[in-house]
């Protein structure tokens, strides 16, 4: 039998949730994945789950997927995720360091960590998995008989995500993009829900935060938007990009995670700065500048500039035709710059920043 229902500590509960009719040993049997751990034993566990995948040079192994799970008596669970995407890297540091930290008797409740989800695209340094070419957050719910990537998110969708009251997911802008740290939430599909989304915006402190507007485009969804459509509060968060390693991106994945997890009631003892206020902004399909072009993008503003509409975001250089002059991409709408995009060189079709405006 699963852990009690402790929905009701939390203040971000909305009336969406489903029933907790949820037997877990069922939906083990409905996973190839084998899982080395029992999620609902109290104690500190890590393992490994096995993928199995017959690939060129291991034909009869498993992938393993480092899994953490800490869990002491009643309370909610959060799962915490890094690595949905192999090449982003603040969350899968910050998370694997609180694992090691976390005691037991840090925790009421459960907290079960997965700081390398898409392990193999972790181990290659990619977006996408080198097992399949997937793009993990763009594969779910998954499907137990699908690809890798497509178990792997089939997993998560009826394993885990049914376990959680929260779901903290940590990104970055991967190989394109820069970010200004943020956080994101769904649109919620009531003001209930979206007071309790914003809540753990609030508590996770990013110094921005915006909700997601509109679906995502080719059927599947992301992890956030499976969270959603199973009534489980996600929290995505955006912490630098570039492949690199942005240090204030990493103490925010360290002290947003934890800040939410003593305010729900997780981690009661813990001893986290509080929160600076986040912005709220506005980011839609509009506030999303693209190269209709292809060429060498040389940009005119800084992540976090202030910009107006009409004004020069930068210039594509048309490095075949040294004697044409570039081409002129500006802003379409004011506010700040929240994303840029990174390599120089860029295609038709590529986004070159995004531009972010107060809400209110
Ligand atoms: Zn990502």
């Amino acid at each position: 039998m699963g852990k009690p229902d402790a929905r009701t500590r939390l203040n971000v509960v909305n009336d969406h949730q489903p029933a907790r009719d949820f037997n877990l040993a069922e939906r083990l049997a409905q996973t190839p994945i084998l899982t080395p751990l029992d999620y609902d034993r109290d104690g500190k566990q890590d393992g490994f789950l096995r993928l199995y995948y017959s690939g060129e040079t291991n034909g009869y192994g498993y992938v393993p997927i480092p899994v953490i799970c800490i869990s002491n008596g009643e309370g909610p669970t959060a799962l915490l995720f890094g690595g949905n995407h192999g090449n982003e890297y603040e969350g899968i540091v910050g998370l694997m360091s609180l694992a090691r930290e976390l005691e037991v008797s840090d925790v009421r409740g459960r907290v079960i960590i997965m700081p390398s989800l898409n392990y193999p695209a972790v181990m290659a340094g990619t977006r996408a998995s080198p097992l399949d070419g997937a793009n993990l957050n763009r594969s779910f719910p998954g499907s137990p008989s699908g690809s890798p990537t497509q178990v792997l998110a089939h997993y998560v969708s009826t394993v885990l995500v049914p376990l959680a009251d929260l779901v903290i997911d940590l990104h970055a802008g991967g190989r394109s993009a820069h970010f200004v740290p943020c956080s994101i939430v769904q649109e919620a599909r009531d003001p209930h829900e979206a007071a309790g989304l914003a809540q753990v915006a609030e508590w996770f402190g990013a110094p921005v935060s915006f909700v997601s507007v509109g679906k995502g485009r080719g059927g599947s969804l992301t992890l956030a938007g499976e969270c959603m459509r199973q009534g489980v509060i996600c929290l995505t968060a955006e912490l630098g990009g570039g492949e690199t390693m942005s240090p204030q991106g990493l103490a925010l994945a360290r002290d947003g995670v934890t800040r939410v997890l003593n305010r729900i009631g997780i981690l009661p003892f813990c001893d986290v700065p509080a929160a600076t206020a986040t912005r709220w902004v506005r980011k839609g399909p509009e506030n999303r500048l693209h190269a209709h072009v292809a060429g060498i993008f040389e940009p005119r503003v800084s992540l976090g500039d202030t910009v107006a509409a009409g004004q020069l975001a930068g210039l594509i250089h048309f490095h075949d035709l040294p004697m044409a002059q570039p081409d002129e991409v500006r802003f379409e709408v004011s506010g700040a710059v929240l994303s840029l995009h990174i390599p120089a060189l860029v295609g038709r079709g590529d986004e070159l920043c995004t531009v972010v405006s107060d809400v209110g």
